[in-house]
C-alpha cells in the first residue's frame, strides 16, 4: 500500500456537498481515506469566478499513479465535471499531490503536483494532515505555506 495525498476543490453548486461526495466516492472505490483536512475557503485563481472550497485527504491505496488518476477522473465525471476552460469554475477537481515518494513526469500525470509548493489553497489543507518534511519535496507544508505569503488569503471554515 502506498500513502497518497489528494487535493480537492469545488466552486460550483453546493461546494461542501461536492467535497463530501468526492470523499465518499474515493472510499467507495477502495481508496482508504486515513486523514481529512478542514475545509478552507479560498479566493479563485484566476480571479473572476466564485470562491473555492478546498480540502486535502491522505489515503492508502494499492493503485499505481495512473490507475488512481483514472479513478479520480471517473469520480469527477460522476459528480458533474465536464470539460471547460482551463482553471475555470468546476463542481469538483481532484488532483494527486503526492504518491508515496514517486516522481512522475508524463504528459497526463506529473507527481509531485507541479504547482503544489506555490498554492496556499493546497498547502493550508495539506498542513492540516501532515507534519514534517513532505516526501520528494523535503520541506513541510506549513513552511511552504508560510513561504507563499498568502496565509491570510485562505480561511478555515468553522461553525
Ligand atoms: P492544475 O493542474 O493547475 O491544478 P487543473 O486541476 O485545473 O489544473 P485539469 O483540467 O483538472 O487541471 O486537469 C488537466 C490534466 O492534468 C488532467 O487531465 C490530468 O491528466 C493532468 N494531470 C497532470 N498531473 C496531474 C496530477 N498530479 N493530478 C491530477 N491531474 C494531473
Ligand atoms: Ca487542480
Ligand atoms: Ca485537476
Amino acid at each position: 500500500m502506498t500513502r497518497v495525498y489528494l487535493a480537492l476543490g469545488s466552486n460550483l453548486g453546493d461546494r461542501l456537498a461536492n467535497l463530501r461526495a468526492a470523499v465518499a466516492a474515493i472510499e467507495e472505490r477502495g481508496i482508504a481515506v486515513t486523514a481529512r483536512s478542514s475545509v478552507w475557503e479560498t479566493p479563485p485563481v484566476p480571479a473572476g469566478q466564485p470562491p473555492f472550497l478546498n480540502a486535502a485527504v491522505a489515503a492508502e491505496t494499492g493503485m499505481g499513479p495512473l490507475a488512481l488518476l483514472r479513478e479520480l477522473k471517473a469520480i469527477e465525471h460522476a459528480l458533474g465535471r465536464r470539460p471547460g476552460p482551463h482553471w475555470g469554475p468546476r463542481p469538483i477537481d481532484i488532483d494527486i499531490l503526492l504518491h508515496g515518494d514517486e516522481r512522475i513526469g508524463m504528459p497526463e500525470l506529473t507527481v509531485p503536483h507541479p504547482r503544489l509548493t506555490e498554492r496556499a489553497f493546497v498547502l493550508a489543507p495539506l498542513a492540516d494532515i501532515t507534519r514534517g518534511a513532505l516526501p520528494c519535496i523535503g520541506v513541510s507544508a506549513l513552511e511552504l505555506l508560510e513561504g507563499t505569503g498568502l496565509q491570510g488569503a485562505v480561511r478555515r471554515l468553522a461553525l
